[in-house]
């Protein structure tokens, strides 16, 4: 493809694009098809001589299109959002342009600035406190700062082996430690989460090689100080070295809001590393009435939070600020002939590389920086707005159909709710398992219809429907979409009529998606 096809066919997929969202309402945000169905559509082998736009684009439509999850529908409601918007496209497609490899100031100076820029732009924005920024009010540099990952499980797996790597270093200030120390002290090493910690955290310890405390969130799905520091003493007791603790704002399951001032307080008393997960509900602080929820915050080491869940940028753009980025560089800065560092006046130089894990890294600032621009903050808070007054809207309506509770306060996007037991037959309401059962086969039927894609989650030995809000597509329509949904297939889920479809025994028309609901 030369530039001149480029300019015609980079058009035409501008034009797909714009026509996908224009009608993402009139497509089942549910695939329809077999596990295994594209391995048949394809050829066994990659082109031997090259092939037309025409056709591989015209493969998109026929073969691609069946098979995906549409999470920009307005009408998808699962897990948590993955923002897209036309300012964030707009901003990758420069990134293409540039294709840059941005390890390195010397590498890419410009892309490592706008990083610094825009990092500290949206650290504002969020109404961080000043230690997270890279540049002062006075203009200087400061020691905190912000790098933008691929995800919170990356920034979870960088922030747990920064916080062993600060630890050993505090003990090798206080007494001579070797080699071998180090190799015996690490398996005592021990990292605290909670029950509703997103799994990123237990598998950030696995991957260290430290030990994972998940401690029993209490009745409202919250870490607490009591709870963390018990458990912190006991394992003192017993010889572990407790040395970094999460708290999550926002958690996956229910968005619950830890005891961030109780932890901060046990991690400050035992020199823990404190890393705060805001991966979804992080998005929420542009607007100041949000903050006082995430009080304690400010006294983090780190706090990551997904531009790509809820703040208009698409995937990927996860953002983590450290309050002092001299830890991480030297967990994670090695040094090699070819990687050279500037020599000299180092100011306002940053080497990303030592930021994160992987070396190399995209010109990710530019989706940000049109959103910020294009959207201005107060397109962005009016966004998060819109989207909180919706979940509100679903709550207050599955509460006046009387046949639903809600399971966990609704402050942000997230709604989480089941069939009442009550509303169940004298008979069923009783059992457990049965109560659970309806509120899965609700999931099902819902989805096997393919209107909207909701999914259900277990909450301390409850089945929980979860519906959350974020869609940059969506509007109020698509909620009542979902309540008409929701309304329509309650009977057949109390009355016990779901007809389980096998995603491989497929001959209907319906969009059928494999049965991966809780187990019961
Ligand atoms: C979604 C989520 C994550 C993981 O996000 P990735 O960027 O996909 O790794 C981590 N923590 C919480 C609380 C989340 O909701």
């Amino acid at each position: 493809m030369n530039a001149a096809q480029f300019r015609k066919h980079g058009k035409e997929v501008i034009d797909a694009i714009a026509d996908y969202y224009e009608n993402l309402d009139n497509i089942s945000p549910v695939p329809n098809v077999k596990s295994g169905y594209l391995y048949k559509l394809v050829p066994d082998e990659a082109p031997e001589n090259p092939e037309s736009f025409e056709t591989v684009k015209a493969d998109i439509e026929t073969k691609i299109m069946p098979g995906m999850t549409h999470w920009q529908s307005g009408n998808f409601f699962a897990w948590y959002p993955s923002s897209s918007s036309f300012p964030s496209i707009i901003g990758d497609m420069y990134s293409s342009m540039f294709s840059i490899v941005g390890f390195s100031w010397i590498s890419s100076l410009a892309a490592t600035e706008l990083e610094t820029v825009v990092m500290d732009w949206l650290g504002k924005l969020l109404g961080l406190d000043k230690r997270f920024l890279a540049i002062n009010e006075d203009g200087t540099e400061n020691k905190g700062g912000g790098a933008i990952q691929t995800t919170a499980s990356g920034a979870m797996v960088t922030m747990i082996a920064t916080a062993r790597d600060r630890f050993l270093e505090s003990l090798t200030m206080q007494q001579a430690i070797g080699e071998d120390d180090v190799a015996r002290l690490r398996p005592r090493f021990v990292a605290y989460f909670s029950d509703q910690t997103h799994s990123s955290g237990e598998k950030a310890a696995n991957v260290i090689g430290c030990k994972a405390r998940i401690l029993p969130s209490n009745d409202d799905f919250s870490l607490t100080k009591e709870v963390l520091m018990a458990a912190v003493e006991q394992d003192k007791k017993s010889g572990l070295i407790p040395f970094f603790v999460c708290g999550t704002f926002g958690t996956t399951n229910t968005a619950a809001i830890d005891d961030i001032p109780g932890i901060a307080d046990v991690a400050a008393d035992n020199n823990m590393w404190l890393h705060i997960d805001a991966a979804y509900a992080g998005g929420a602080l542009v607007c100041p009435e949000f903050r006082p929820l995430a009080s304690g915050i400010e006294r983090a080491d780190s706090i990551s939070i997904n531009a790509h869940k809820w703040l208009l940028t698409n995937f990927d753009c996860s953002a983590l600020w450290v309050a002092d980025s001299t830890h991480l560089v030297n967990s994670m800065g090695i040094r090699r002939e070819y990687l050279p560092r500037v020599k000299g006046d180092t100011s306002f130089v940053k080497d990303y590389r030592d930021w994160q894990i992987p070396l190399g890294r995209r010109f990710r600032a530019l989706k940000l920086w049109f959103v910020m621009r294009m959207y201005g903050a107060s397109g962005i808070r009016a966004h998060i707005r819109e989207h909180v007054i919706q979940a509100k809207w679903l709550e207050e309506r599955l509460l006046a159909d009387g046949r639903f509770e809600i399971m966990a306060p609704v402050v942000f996007g997230l709604v989480v709710f089941r069939i009442k037991p009550t509303a169940l037959s004298e008979h069923d309401r009783a059992d457990k398992d049965v109560i659970n059962k309806a509120n899965i086969d609700l999931a099902e039927l819902i989805n096997n219809e393919g209107r909207v894609f909701i999914l259900s989650t277990m909450l301390k030995g409850k089945v929980a429907l979860r519906a959350t809000i974020g869609a940059v597509h969506g509007s109020l329509k698509n909620v009542e979409v979902l309540l008409t949904v929701l309304q329509k297939h309650f009977a057949a889920a109390i009355n016990h009529e779901l007809v389980i479809k096998d995603a491989n025994d497929n001959d209907s028309s319906l969009p059928c998606i494999p049965s991966f609901f809780t187990d019961v």
